[in-house]
């Protein structure tokens, strides 16, 4: 379909990047990246409407996202030719713009396209030896300046390198090693970075990504006193174990593998760094509130633990009340005593599913008024409940008699 209604714009269309990657490799892709030789904002219209998608637009850049009934989308760019949009390395003889669509693309094995018309559909366009870069399970960038017109490449490179189990190649890697030398990250902060972070670790297994990192010299960048030092190390083998676990739990409430890893990884950072931190890489202020909130919390919970556990459930369950998955997990990584872990997967387990059974409309019924004391009641309900001293309703109508 796609083809079909850019060929009667009398467009070009070409699945490229990711898609046609994961195609050659006979992996699983939801996404298509479409370029179009054409209006793409017109096209990317068009199929919305052909399809009952939604589109959502964004001029600035020309491109457009459709979203499909069926969960799919498609992102659409367009091609352009135009002479300011030049990367600095482009050598300027033989332009087309798919060529130069690709050309400025992260790495070769991302740089293919697929014709989509219908009188051309399928055919592969590969410009820059990219099939022969897949075959051999190699990462390349497409020329020399690319670290340096884009270093948060450097972090994409990693990904797949070890997403894909492919290896960097010797070049690649120099002009990696050239780029953390001259440090050009200085003038390269943002959010784009802290997204390829937080792409980085939320793979299935960030650890040697992590470490490929630590090699690279690239975790002082994301703050100097980062080191990969065995009690780091630990910690975040320790998160993994933790996050397997709570995937065992099959719990409703969603957990974010990359902020259980980000809190392992910055345990050695002050509040004030991780603040400067989330301030430099312009992280979003709902990321930056969890990762703040979640590290003071689990923080303070720690510092209790390491003193004397509790002594009682509603003393655990209170300890650990304010946390999320993500705080629990990282807490439960960093805790070094069998006691406050099993205190913890207590918690997560059981205690957190705790509630009283009666509700404010039962204590109504028994005739008291509605106000705080709702709350206050209700509280103590609870922890009786904890502390096994009531365990059905029965008991717990005693309890509020
Ligand atoms: P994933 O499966 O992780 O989504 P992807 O290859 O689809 O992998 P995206 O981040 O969705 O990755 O990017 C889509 C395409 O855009 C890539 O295939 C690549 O060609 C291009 N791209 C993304 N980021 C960059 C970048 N920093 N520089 C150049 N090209 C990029």
């Amino acid at each position: 379909t796609i083809g079909e209604v850019a060929q009667e714009r009398k467009y070009r269309a070409f699945a490229v990047g990711g898609f046609v990657r994961d195609l050659l490799l006979q992996e699983k892709n939801f996404d298509i990246d479409v370029v179009i030789e054409g209006d793409g904002m017109v096209f990317a219209k068009a199929l919305a409407e052909r399809l009952k998608g939604r589109v959502r637009v964004h001029k600035k850049f020309k491109t457009a996202v459709v979203k499909l009934p069926d969960g799919l989308k498609v992102d659409v760019a367009t091609a352009r030719l135009e002479y300011y949009d030049y990367p600095a390395a482009m050598p300027t003889v033989e332009l087309s713009s798919l060529k130069l669509d690709l050309y400025r693309r992260d790495f070769t094995i991302n740089a293919m396209a697929i014709h989509l018309n219908p009188d051309t559909f399928g055919t592969l366009v590969d410009f820059f030896n990219s099939q022969n870069d897949l075959k051999d399970h190699k990462i390349r960038v497409l020329h020399n300046l690319s670290f340096v017109e884009d270093p948060t490449r450097i972090f994409r490179a990693i990904r797949f390198e070890q997403r894909m189990g492919f290896t960097i190649g010797q070049h690649t890697e120099r002009l990696i090693k050239n780029a953390v030398r001259m440090n050009l990250f200085d003038r390269f902060f943002g959010y784009r970075f802290f997204g390829e972070l937080k792409g980085i670790l939320s793979e299935e297994n960030p650890l040697p990504a992590i470490r490929r990192m630590a090699d690279l010299h690239l975790l002082p960048f994301l703050h100097p006193r980062l080191k990969l030092e065995p009690r780091l190390t630990k910690n975040l083998e320790e998160s993994q174990a933790a996050l397997a676990w709570y995937q065992l739990l099959y719990r409703d409430e969603p957990c974010r593998n990359w902020l259980v890893y980000l809190l392992a990884l910055t345990v050695n950072l002050k509040r004030s760094e991780l603040q400067d931190f989330c301030q430099r890489f312009e992280v979003p202020e709902r990321n930056r509130q969890q990762l703040l909130g979640e590290k003071t919390a689990a923080q303070q919970a720690a510092t209790v633990l390491r003193r004397a556990l509790p002594d009682s459930n509603s003393g655990i369950y209170h300890l650990l009340a304010g946390l999320g998955p993500e705080g629990l997990l990282y807490l439960l990584a960093i805790s070094r005593k069998k006691a406050a872990k099993k205190a913890i997967s207590l918690y997560v387990t059981e205690l957190s599913q705790v509630r009283p059974e009666l509700n404010g409309h039962d204590l109504k019924v028994l005739g008291y008024q509605p106000g705080p004391i709702f709350r206050q009641i209700l509280d103590q309900l609870l922890d009786a409940r904890l502390d096994g001293q009531v365990r059905n309703r029965e008991e717990e109508l005693v309890f509020v008699r």
